[in-house]
């Protein structure tokens, strides 16, 4: 294969030195032909033309940390778009902010801090702004100003044929829509303008509790937050603890009124009587995402993701997930807020429907286990999910997209992803 002259400067062969850090996902390990790394949107446009001529598969990468692992792939081109990682302010006023999907979620903190804004995302600062502004983003600030795709007013995209396009409410208002959710399967997002929230100071609790067989700790916890402050978002993470298991949980208040902080998270110290630890902190917003998080992306953490959401965690649903942890499969199960700001969206106004729910589950397991053994613990605890966020499957197939793409929205999805990329360039594969 000749490689044209003009694209030289942006592969990467697996001789070079830099591909073993380019080759891999957070999840997966992977041997892809070349790596490119376009350093605009012409450049995008003439990797991606590159390998549709050469007829070699592309995967599309951000911040890789998508655990389905489809930000490489085996013999084929990797559009990386890391050098569009530009965070430009583009309106004070408006709170509006032009992001490259290549810059981390704690690079975005660090820049807006300073400017008092902060965008809702996710809560992990090596995770990229591109993979999570197209399918949701599920974060500290989700029940106080809703996920990242609610508050994405416009984007610039490549499409499979070469077009380049800026979609919006006005201009190509269905492709628009469908990235908001489904933006994995219409193009190549180059830029994303997103509002911003105004906020400097966040609250931080930081709490390890006893978790209970019976899973009442964690029926308390997503009880209270259900009517909580719009503030307050909290994350818990279930893990065995010896014979035991542990709920360690970091809840968030978007605010610096510290009489209104403690106030809100009180409640949280009881729910078990096994508190075995307690913080309380006033930091920036940006303290939360920390650029100590950004690393390079080598196939370190290979597992299978799987997750639902609830509208009520009634006390057979946390039963189901609490008996996950004390078996004896080592299993982590992850519980984050949603309901607030999200559940105000209607279910229509973009790709991701699920708007009457107040926590979403996630389940992960590790080498030496297999997705079998997440499968069987999962079994007993999806009759009580009521749908699932694409952004955390590790295996995107058909089930899992009606699961996360529920009827219609599933329905429009599918014929969006066909009008935009007929060739199925981007397309998950089997959906
Ligand atoms: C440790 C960890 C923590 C996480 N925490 C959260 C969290 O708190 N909240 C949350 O909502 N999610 C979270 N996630 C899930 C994560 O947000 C999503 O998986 C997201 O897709 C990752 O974005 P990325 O840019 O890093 O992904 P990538 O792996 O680069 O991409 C993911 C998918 O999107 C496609 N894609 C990426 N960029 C583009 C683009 N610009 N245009 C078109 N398609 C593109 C890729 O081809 C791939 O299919 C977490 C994941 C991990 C591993």
């Amino acid at each position: 294969m000749t490689l044209p002259r003009e694209l030289e400067s942006m592969i990467v062969l697996p001789a070079d030195r830099r591909y073993p850090m380019l080759r891999s996902t957070f999840t997966r390990t992977c041997r892809p032909a070349m790596v490119m790394l376009p350093a605009n949107t012409a450049e995008v446009v003439a990797a991606l033309r590159f390998a549709r001529d050469q007829d070699l598969p592309v995967a599309v990468r951000s911040g890789g940390h998508g655990p389905a692992g489809r930000a490489s792939n085996d013999g084929g081109v990797v559009i990386d778009l890391s050098r569009l990682d530009d965070v430009r302010v583009l309106d004070r006023s408006r709170r509006l902010v032009r992001v490259g999907p290549g810059a981390r979620w704690a690079t975005v903190a660090r820049e807006l801090s300073p400017q008092g804004l902060a965008i809702s995302s996710g809560d992990h600062g090596n995770v990229g702004v591109g993979g999570s502004s197209i399918s949701g983003g599920i974060g500290w600030l989700a029940r106080h100003w809703g996920m990242t795709v609610d508050h994405v007013r416009a984007a610039e995209v490549v499409l499979a044929d070469g077009r380049i396009v800026r979609a919006d409410a006005s201009t190509e208002p269905d492709l628009f829509w469908a990235i908001r959710g489904a933006g994995v399967g219409v193009g190549i997002v180059t830029a994303l303008e997103i509002e911003a929230a105004e906020l400097r100071d966040v609250g931080v609790i930081r709490m390890t509790l006893l978790a209970d067989r019976e899973g009442e700790a964690i029926r308390r916890l997503v009880t209270y937050m259900t009517g909580a402050p719009r503030e307050l978002s909290a994350a818990g993470m279930l893990m065995p603890y010896g014979g035991e298991a542990i709920l360690s949980t970091t809840a968030v208040y978007a605010g610096d009124d510290v009489r209104l902080m403690r106030k809100a998270v009180a409640p949280l110290r009881h729910l078990s009587s096994g508190l075995i630890k307690q913080h309380i902190q006033r930091v920036p917003y940006s303290a939360l995402l920390p650029c100590e998080q950004l690393e390079p992306n080598t196939g370190q953490r290979p597992g299978t993701t799987t997750n639902g959401l609830l509208h009520a965690m009634t006390p057979p649903a946390a039963e189901a997930i609490s008996a996950a942890v004390f078996a004896p499969t080592p299993t982590l199960i992850q519980l984050r807020s949603a309901g607030g700001a999200i559940n105000d969206v209607p279910p229509d106004a973009t790709a991701f429907a699920h708007r009457n729910h107040e926590v979403l589950v996630i389940g992960s397991v590790f080498p030496p286990q297999d997705s079998g053994a997440l499968d069987t613990l999962w079994d007993e605890i999806a009759p009580h999910m009521d749908g699932s966020y694409f952004g955390f499957e590790s295996r995107p197939d058909a089930a899992a997209f009606r699961r996360c793409f529920p009827g219609a929205t599933g329905d429009r999805v599918l014929e969006l992803w066909r009008r935009y990329d007929p060739d199925e360039i981007f397309r998950p594969p089997g959906l």
